[in-house]
């Protein structure tokens, strides 16, 4: 099979959909890997890497899509990208179309197989192929929040890990979660007093378990929160309700309690966000203050990290591409069911059903 890789044209991508170590996986595999020149800059990877890798070298995205049996990226094809797809082509890239109705037509009208990573399942019920990238933004969370909370920042000038004779700050983490439990490693690494309240009392019990009282677990009750709030230096938002926006656990008025220069790093903020004073910001200005309180709310918090999390979602999405290069779409999806649930178009059909809910189409 013709697997072809485009340079990512959405603003502010640096990710690239295949990696050196996955192009030379499937050229072993006997295929043909065609990368767009320049495609891996952004996340570190010359096109030498790649051709090293035994990929090809391709001028232009245009000649990409008119080649590749296959279509492997990172982010949704913008409208330029959806114009060049064709019936039988394979679409294998993150797409969201619940919210998204424009994007969701056009992939209908390409006739082309179009599979999310989004909506590919695992055996314990999870997301393989969005949990490495909130176990990026949960990893960075303490780190964005520790900067934050330097005093040319605007933040309380307070060092995450204290010193001797100096308490180390008070980190909440609400949602433990992939994205909360990355983020609880990394703040219990650089010594912060860390507490993380969840809903789920299976899912404190494995906190408790997995941290061996390194970190207080306490259930996401609103009066705990607020009372937590007040005391906190940061506070990580990191809550999720599948399928739906995410709810507001800290309102504006509580900001008064807590103590200036405090942070809110509000992880959730790709969901609306779990603050009441939250909106998305960029990485290029990614804080602003409310009342005395900081929010950092960037919504794609993985692309500061562009090459770990290009490797990390390389690494995930691997054996399905091989896997669809190798068997072909129908073959691959018939023999792997979570493969399946990534299947949301096919030949102008609406092939999940959620996704039909949302638009209320037929699926
Ligand atoms: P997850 O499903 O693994 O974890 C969510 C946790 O929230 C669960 O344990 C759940 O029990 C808990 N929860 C639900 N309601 C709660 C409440 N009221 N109080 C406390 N806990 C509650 O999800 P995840 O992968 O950890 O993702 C968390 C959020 O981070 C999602 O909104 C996700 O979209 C977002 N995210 C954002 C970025 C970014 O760049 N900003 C990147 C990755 C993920």
């Amino acid at each position: 099979m013709k697997i072809g890789c485009p340079k990512e044209i959405k603003p502010q991508e640096f990710r690239v959909g295949m990696t050196p170590d996955a192009a030379r996986e499937a050229v072993a595999a006997g295929h043909e890997v065609l990368i767009e020149t320049k495609a891996g800059l952004g996340a570190g990877f010359t096109d030498d890497d790649y051709r090293a890798a035994g990929a090809a070298i391709v001028d232009t995205a245009e000649e990409i899509f008119a080649r590749a049996d296959m279509i492997v990226k990172v982010k949704e094809p913008q409208p330029v990208e959806r114009k060049r797809l064709r019936p039988g082509q394979i679409l294998f890239t993150y797409l969201h179309l619940a919210p998204d109705p424009e994007q969701t037509a056009d992939l209908l009208a390409s006739g082309a197989t179009c599979i999310a990573y989004e909506t590919v399942t695992d055996a314990r019920g999870g997301l393989p192929l969005l949990a490495p990238m909130s176990e990026v933004a949960g990893r960075l969370a303490p780190q964005v929040g520790a900067w934050s909370l330097q005093k040319a920042n605007g933040g309380r000038g307070v060092l995450l890990g204290g010193v001797p004779g100096v308490a180390p700050a008070n980190v909440v983490i609400v949602g433990g979660g992939v994205v909360g439990t990355a983020a609880a490693r990394v703040a219990v690494g650089m010594g912060a007093r860390v507490t993380v309240l969840d809903r789920s009392v299976p899912r404190l019990s494995y906190l408790d378990d997995i941290f061996h009282g390194k970190l207080v677990t306490q259930y996401s009750s609103a009066a705990a929160l607020a009372e937590l709030a007040r005391t906190a230096d940061m506070v990580i938002g990191a809550v999720l309700i599948p399928g739906a926006a995410a709810p507001k656990l800290i309102s504006r008025a509580q900001l008064r309690d807590m103590k200036p220069g405090a942070v809110l790093v509000d992880v959730a903020i790709d969901q609306g966000g779990c603050f009441e004073t939250s909106r998305a910001t960029t990485h290029q200005d990614p804080i602003y203050e409310v009342d005395g309180v900081l929010h950092y709310c960037v919504a794609n918090m993985p692309g500061a990290v562009a090459r770990t999390s290009t490797q990390a979602l390389g690494n995930a999405t691997m054996p399905f591409m091989l896997a669809l290069a190798n068997k072909g779409w129908k073959k691959a999806c018939a023999d792997d069911r979570h493969l399946l649930a990534g299947l949301n178009v096919h030949a102008g059909k609406l092939t999940y059903e959620a996704v039909g809910v949302a638009l209320g189409l037929p699926s």
